[in-house]
C-alpha cells in the first residue's frame, strides 16, 4: 500500500547533545562536584524535546534529578524508561495524587492543606510518597511562607506517609546580581531551613539556585541546583555572559522553496504591509507561526542563506514567510538558517527574542511538534 517512504518536511529543530553534555560539565565544574543537579525539562524540555532529552541527560551521566511542571511530563518519562528520580514543580490537583504513587514521582507540596492530601492518599496506597517541602520567599506564587514554615515543616517531619526528600524555594531576580531580593530571598530560605535543626529533624536535600542563582549568586547553591535554560546553552541575561562557557545546542534549518522576482511597488504578504520601490528576488520559506515561529518578526526578522543575512518582508504567515535576496542568487532548496551558525554569521535566539519583544524562553518553548526534531551525537 505504502509505496514511497514518508519523508519529514525540510524545516528541522537540530539539537546537539555533545553541546548539552559540554553545558552540564560547564554547571557542574562551575558549583563544584559536592553538589547535585536536578536537570529542568518542562515545557517539552524548553521546546527541545522532552523524552529525548531526558534520556540523553541519563544516558550521559552528570545528572542527579529531573524536574518537571507537570505529572503528564513525569508520566511521559517513565514510560519512556526514565529511571532518574523526577520532581514535578508545579502545584498538585488532588485528582491527580495516587498517579504520582503509581509513577513514583515525587510531589511538590506547598500548604499544610496539600500535605494532608498527599498523606491522605498515600496511607490509603499504603507506601509513602516522595515530597519536596516549597517554601514562598518572594516569588508570591506557590509555597508556604518562609514566616509561616515552621508549623508546615514540623507537620511533615512528623508525618508518616510522606516521606521528605527535599525542600526548596525559586529565585525571583537572580538573573540579575545586583538584585537586593536574592539576598532577602537567601536570608528567608536559611530562616525556614533552621527549622530541620530546631526539631532534630535531618536535613533533606535543599535547593534553590536557577540558572541566574548558579551563575550570579554561589550562596544560593546549597546541596542542589536546578539550571534549565542554561542547560541548552543560553544565558538567562542575554546581555551577561560568563563566567560559565555555555554553547546554544539549538538550531533552527528550513530550504527555500519558492524563488521569483518581484516587480517594483507590488506588496508583499497579508495587509500589503511591504513593498519594495525596485526590483527584487523573493524566496519562501515553508515555516511560520503556526511552528512557532512568532509573527512578531514580521518585516524586522532575519534568515541566514548562503552565509549572510536577509530581511523578512511582509507579514509572517501561519505555514510560511518571505525573505528579500535584492539582487543575489538563491535556490530552490538551499539551506536557510533561522536559529543557529551558517558560514560566519550566527542569530541567536536571544536576537529573535529581543525582536519579538519577549525573552529566550518563550521562543524556545514556542516551537511546536510541527517541527521534526532531529539529534546529533
Ligand atoms: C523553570 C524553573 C527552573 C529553571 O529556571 P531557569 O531560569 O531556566 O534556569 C528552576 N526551578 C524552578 C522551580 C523552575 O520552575
Amino acid at each position: 500500500m505504502e509505496e514511497h517512504p514518508i519523508i519529514d518536511r525540510p524545516t528541522t529543530i537540530e539539537v546537539n547533545l555533545a553541546s548539552l553534555q559540554h553545558n552540564v560539565g560547564q554547571i557542574k565544574k562551575h558549583c563544584g562536584s559536592d553538589k547535585k543537579v536536578m536537570a529542568i525539562i518542562k515545557a517539552n524540555a524548553y521546546g527541545h524535546g522532552l523524552i529525548p532529552i531526558g534520556v540523553a541527560l541519563e544516558k550521559m551521566g552528570g545528572v542527579d534529578y529531573l524536574g518537571v511542571a507537570f505529572l503528564e511530563e513525569g508520566i511521559a518519562l517513565r514510560r519512556a524508561n526514565v529511571r532518574l528520580p523526577i520532581l514535578v514543580l508545579g502545584g498538585i490537583y488532588k485528582p491527580q495524587i495516587g498517579t504520582f504513587l503509581d509513577f513514583d514521582l515525587e510531589l511538590t507540596v506547598s500548604s499544610l492543606e496539600k500535605l494532608r492530601q498527599v498523606e491522605e492518599i498515600a496511607r490509603a496506597y499504603g507506601r509513602p510518597a516522595a515530597i519536596h517541602l516549597k517554601i514562598d520567599t518572594g516569588m508570591e506564587r506557590v509555597g508556604v511562607h518562609s514566616e509561616s514554615a515552621g508549623p508546615f515543616i514540623a507537620a511533615a517531619v512528623n508525618s508518616s506517609f510522606c516521606t521528605i526528600k527535599g525542600v526548596y524555594s525559586h529565585l525571583a531576580c537572580a538573573d540579575d546580581p545586583n538584585s537586593p531580593m536574592t539576598k532577602l530571598q537567601l536570608e528567608r530560605f536559611n530562616e525556614a531551613l533552621s527549622h530541620f535543626d530546631r526539631l532534630g529533624a535531618p536535613m533533606p536535600l535543599r535547593h534553590l539556585a536557577n540558572s541566574g542563582g548558579i551563575i550570579n549568586f554561589p550562596q544560593t547553591h546549597f546541596d542542589m541546583v536546578r539550571p534549565g535554560i542554561s542547560l541548552y546553552g543560553i544565558y538567562p541575561d542575554a546581555s551577561k555572559k560568563g563566567p560559565l562557557d555555555l554553547r546554544p545546542i539549538l538550531s533552527l534549518k528550513s530550504n527555500i522553496v519558492y524563488f521569483k522576482v518581484v516587480q517594483p511597488n507590488r506588496p508583499i504578504s497579508y495587509s500589503s504591509t511591504w513593498k519594495s520601490g525596485h526590483m527584487i528576488r523573493v524566496v519562501t520559506i515553508p515555516i511560520g507561526y503556526g511552528d512557532g515561529y512568532r509573527r512578531s518578526l514580521s518585516n524586522c526578522g532575519e534568515v541566514l542563506i548562503g552565509g549572510r543575512r536577509y530581511p523578512i518582508v511582509g507579514r509572517v504567515c501561519m505555514d510560511q514567510f518571505m525573505v528579500n535576496i535584492e539582487w543575489d542568487s538563491a535556490y530552490n532548496g538551499d539551506e536557510v538558517v533561522l536559529i543557529g551558525k551558517q558560514g560566519n554569521e550566527e542569530i541567536s535566539v536571544d536576537d529573535l527574542a529581543q525582536k519579538s519583544g519577549t525573552i529566550a524562553y518563550e521562543i524556545l518553548t514556542g516551537l511546536n511538534e510541527r517541527i521534526p526534531r532531529k539529534y546529533i551525537a
